[in-house]
């Protein structure tokens, strides 16, 4: 069984090779008069990964490669795991730079790779000598067959989370995944799980302007009973905070339930809205005793439109680690088996009903897993399969290649056609979610106290608002890009609250930090007076609660330098439609009725979000989704 690849903040890590014939050095030799590859010694190298600069020292003799140390780095923890353990490994076994990259970590392996090529330059081989293209052995033909009462397809948080409850319930799991670890996009994640949560959003304090939005909700005409009861309810809550004098942060499922759906365009699956509602606080509860832990602030994060966005410390190495290493390690010290690098292809069904997966390794060896009970997909969304993404788009103007994509090289939607082929019914599939804030311009997700401009220096939209409308405003702004700006609300003494260090990235040229506002402007080369007036339009809306494009999620005064921007626009980021489930997470087919044996779990589903979904409202649906399919499958 491969072991799940620990976590680690920091990795000096030392491959050795024992040959007889190594010869140590200490520094590098002058070549020898017969002809060798190397000068023998060690030598550093620098290669480009994900994160910034990898250098590693190589170890040489005459001939052949000894050692490689990874010196340092700035990859993420998890996610470039299996990049350090297997390129220098599998470097040094074929003597060859030649080596494939590793899925999901392409630019650390690439980074690894050129490093290495980088010293052996300098221990003075030819690129030719090094790159000697490698014998690729032939897979077994051998089926790999396993069993279990439970097998999930996906090891993400929806895949984990399904994995403990099954587990709990006592039955036989085999995780499958494609990549080289665990995690899919739910390891990537930003990271924000929305709940409501009162004890901890009684912190904070309720503006006039939030008040406001919640007055307009309950002014929004119900749609069907289901809406009618969450709307009697809220009405209650809101007149009894009135009634008590309160000032503090109001929230509740209701309230959660109403903003999912309305912002959803009203098309949710009204049931499963109801359980997200009710359920996410649990998740919290869940996660929490499984480990995860999270910063005091309840915040707002982009497209969430309410400050109930709980975000985990980065103890477990990224933050969006937390939603789902807590629930892997859980299940594989509860004998869950783990199967990484292993591909599922087709759902094996028997008179009806889905008796298991098959597939193939990496390298290319079949496999076939019989699960007795069933089969849970939870494969993510298809974000990064372009031909989908233009299949099934009817709402941008396209999401071709020259629309980039937040999400892992993964999410290619292979869930949903698996489904599709033994009869799954398919909803929701245009509802594609644009982010317009991602990448290094973007220090944090959420957005109380910073605002945005175009290339002019201007405003041009609330910035609480939902993702769609304001991925549409980005799209109409030059060059359809945006600049984020923060004050030191947002970034004290170089970092974020959530753990962003934005004078590496100023340093490293993905942002810019000035003292002043007219600094700022000249860098970012737009007008000063407009900057000045935007920041003088954010003062006054949080003064005022009238903002002129309808702000009303804010915290504090911006004004105390130093002064941050972040250039950034709107990329494929969620996928809201895929496959019909019940609320018990079983699988439908065209007709309506249930596929027996087969349950589907995550962002891989639809009807959850609707049109919309909310910013932290994913985490939330695969944390809780997941768990009912772990423990439905079982039942
Ligand atoms: C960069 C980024 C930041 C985000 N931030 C947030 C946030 O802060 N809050 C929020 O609510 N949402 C956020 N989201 C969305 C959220 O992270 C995802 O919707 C969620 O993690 C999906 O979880 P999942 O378990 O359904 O799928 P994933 O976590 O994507 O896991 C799916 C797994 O299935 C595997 N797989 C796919 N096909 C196969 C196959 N054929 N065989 C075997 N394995 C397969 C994949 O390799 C992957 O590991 C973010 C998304 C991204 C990309």
């Amino acid at each position: 069984m491969k072991k799940l690849l620990a976590i680690v903040l920091t990795i000096l890590m030392v491959i050795s090779l024992m040959t007889g014939c190594s010869k140590s050095a200490n520094a590098p030799q002058g070549a020898s008069s017969e002809k060798t590859l190397f000068n023998a010694g060690k030598y550093t190298g620098e290669g480009q990964g994900f994160g910034g600069t990898i250098k590693v020292e190589v170890e040489v003799n005459d001939n052949e490669i000894l050692k490689i140390s990874v010196l340092e780095h700035k990859e993420t923890p998890g996610i470039s795991d299996p990049a350090f353990a297997k390129i220098p490994e599998q470097i040094i076994a074929n003597q060859s730079v030649a080596v494939d990259t590793i899925s999901g970590c392409t630019l650390a392996s690439k980074g690894i790779i050129d490093a290495v090529k980088a010293a052996l330059i300098s221990a003075g081989a030819t690129e030719e000598a090094i790159s000697k293209a490698l014998e690729k052995g032939t897979a077994s033909a051998d089926i790999i067959k396993k069993s279990a009462d439970v097998v999930i397809i996906g090891s993400g948080g929806a895949g984990m989370s399904a994995a403990v409850e099954a587990v709990n319930a006592g039955a036989s799991v085999i995780v499958i995944d494609k990549q080289s670890s665990v995690g899919g996009n739910t390891l990537l994640a930003g990271s924000a799980l929305n709940a409501s949560d009162p004890e901890r959003q009684k912190q904070q304090t309720m503006s006039e302007a939030e008040l406001k939005t919640i007055e307009k909700i309950l002014a929004v005409e119900p749609k069907n009973d289901a809406m009618k009861e969450w709307h009697d309810t809220l009405q209650k809550e809101i007149d009894d905070y009135k009634a008590s004098g309160a000032t503090y942060l109001f929230d509740s499922p209701s309230l959660h339930k109403l903003q999912t759906y309305i912002d959803g365009d009203f098309v949710a699956e009204i049931e499963k809205v109801e359980i997200l509602g009710e359920e996410a606080p649990k998740a919290i509860k869940f996660l929490e005793d499984l480990g995860a832990k999270w910063i005091d602030q309840i915040q707002a994060a982009v497209g969430a439109t309410w400050k109930r966005s709980h975000t985990p410390t980065t103890d477990l190495g990224t933050k969006g680690a937390s939603f789902v290493l807590p629930q892997a390690n859980y299940a594989e010290a509860h004998g869950a088996e783990i199967m990484l690098d292993s591909k599922a292809e087709e759902l094996i069904m028997i008179d009806g009903r889905c008796t298991g997966v098959k597939g193939k390794t990496t390298e290319g060896q079949p496999f076939e897993i019989t699960a007795s009970k069933g089969v849970i997909i939870a494969t993510g969304g298809f974000g990064a399969n372009v031909e989908m993404r233009q299949k099934y788009n009817k709402h941008w103007a396209t999401l071709d290649e020259s629309v980039n994509t937040t999400n892992g090289p993964f999410a290619t939607g292979d869930g949903i056609v698996m489904a599709e082929d033994v009869g799954a019914n398919l909803v929701g599939m245009e509802w594609i979610q644009l982010i317009p804030t991602y990448g290094k311009g973007v220090f944090t997700p959420y957005i109380e106290n910073q605002f945005y401009i175009n290339k002019e220096g201007n405003r041009f939209v609330h910035e609480d608002g939902r993702r769609d409308e304001l991925s549409k405003a980005v799209l109409e702004q030059t060059d359809a890009q945006l600049y984020i700006i923060s004050d030191a609300n947002t970034v004290k003494d170089g970092m974020t609250t959530t753990g962003t260090n934005v004078d590496e990235r100023v340093g490293n040229g993905y942002a810019w930090k000035a003292d002043t506002i007219e600094e700022l402007a000249k860098m970012i080369n737009v007008p000063v007076e407009n900057l000045q007036a935007s920041v003088d339009q954010f003062n006054n809306s949080l003064k005022t609660g009238n903002d002129p494009f309808g702000r009303t999620v804010f915290d504090k005064e911006f004004g105390v330098g130093p002064f941050y921007a972040g250039l950034t626009g709107p990329m494929v980021h969620h996928t809201m439609g895929g496959i019909q489930v019940t609320t018990s997470c079983e699988v439908l087919d065209t007709n309506g009725k249930v596929i027996p044996g087969l349950f589907a779990a995550g962002e891989v589903t639809g009807g959850v979000h609707g049109a919309n979904r909310l910013g932290g409202n994913a985490i939330a649906d695969i944390i809780v989704f997941g768990r009912i399919a772990g423990q439905n499958i079982v039942k």
